[in-house]
């Protein structure tokens, strides 16, 4: 086996950064516009304020801090004392106390498990711990076996976590992977924390996740891009017309290490226990909340572009698709996605 493995982490990029550069090109940024940055999850996050008035920035930092801070010691699985991680090492028939902001989560993925029929699938860790994606540390070299991917996909029957009325129990060994969701529900947390407050227009984005309410600095709703998957990374391939909406992006380039030139994804596909190998590279997800936008982009992303389309077609979902083709790119959408594609107008002009 190569030494040749490599992990690449993008997580902290996303389309967040494009939306930066997109607004920065436009010009006209309010003097008013307070930026919140800060890590949280094992990643970055961002906010913009284009016009607060009541609140003081710090005051807010402090609020948002604390509120990501706690959805990821309740559902990190790199914090041994967290819920999730008190969870995971549990006996089967044991409860584990939980708050409700993590039962809500469990709840919501294991209705995304049903509806996805498995692809999303919220105990996939022992697999994402196998091939290298998790919290175990592994040799730099290691592909699993084949012994070892049935052994893992053994114990990721998700259909065993049971969520009681306040604490999470188990039928079979089983442990939980909220990774696909918690980022997309800590967006939300903190969006429903500032409409509380009275603040109308923001972007909140944890580690590429994001929510767009009101108007941006420019005075008009959001503008932002959809990133390239491939050599052009950095450079948006597309730019969407958004606000009052979550939008989440997965794909096969974000996190991710290559071995003897194979490239082996961070998203596993629980019907098979491997990384996903198809020819979709990214999904972008509009929906109303952040957590349902990061775990359909997450299924989506399993399902691959024809499964993938004919699921969100059917439920008449805001998708866009990057599909890998012999010369770049190609994209596919759904029909209630066109609303936010900022296309030219019957002269051939974008506004
Ligand atoms: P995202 O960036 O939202 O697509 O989430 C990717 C993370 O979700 C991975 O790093 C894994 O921890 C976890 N994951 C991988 N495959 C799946 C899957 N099929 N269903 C749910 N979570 C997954
Ligand atoms: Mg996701």
């Amino acid at each position: 086996m190569s030494n040749s493995r490599q992990l690449n982490k993008r997580l902290f990029f996303g389309v967040a950064v494009l939306f930066c550069f997109i607004v920065a090109a436009c010009g006209e940024l309010s003097s008013q516009t307070v930026y919140l940055n800060g890590k949280t999850m094992g990643t970055t996050y961002h906010i913009t304020l284009p016009s607060l008035t009541d609140h003081t920035q710090q005051e807010l930092a402090i609020i948002v801090q604390q509120e990501l801070d706690a959805v990821d010691q309740a559902m990190s699985t790199y914090k041994s004392d967290s819920i999730v991680s008190l969870y995971n090492a549990a006996q089967v028939g044991q409860v584990v106390a939980a708050d409700e902001a993590t039962l809500f989560v469990v709840k919501q993925a294991l209705g995304f498990a049903e509806d996805s029929a498995g692809a999303f699938n919220p105990a996939i860790g022992p697999l994402v711990n196998l091939w290298g994606f998790g919290p175990s540390v592994l040799a730099d070299d290691q592909i699993p076996s084949e012994y070892e991917i049935q052994q893992a996909l053994a114990q990721s029957d998700y259909r065993a976590i049971v969520v009681h009325h306040n604490g999470l129990g188990k039928t079979a060994p089983v442990s939980l992977d909220l990774s696909a969701i918690a980022k997309g529900y800590g967006v939300d947390v903190v969006a429903e924390h500032l409409l509380e407050l009275g603040i109308t227009d923001f972007m909140v984005e944890v580690g590429g996740e994001l929510r767009l309410q009101g108007n941006s600095p420019r005075g008009s709703i959001w503008r932002i891009g959809i990133e390239s998957p491939g050599e052009a990374f950095g450079i948006p391939f597309e730019a969407i017309l958004i606000s009052n909406k979550a939008v989440a992006t997965s794909g096969d380039y974000r996190n991710y290490f290559e071995a003897d030139g194979v490239r082996y994804s961070h998203t596993i596909d629980p019907s098979s226990g491997y990384p996903i190998k198809h020819k979709l590279a990214s999904v972008t997800v509009v929906a109303d909340t952040s957590a349902t936008a990061d775990a359909l982009a997450t299924a989506i992303s399993v399902m691959g572009p024809e499964r993938g389309m004919e699921f969100s077609r059917n439920r008449a979902l805001a998708v866009f698709m990057l599909v890998k083709s012999d010369d770049g790119f190609v994209a596919q959408y759904t029909q209630a996605f066109e609303a936010y594609l900022e296309l030219p107008d019957a002269n051939g002009v974008i506004q």
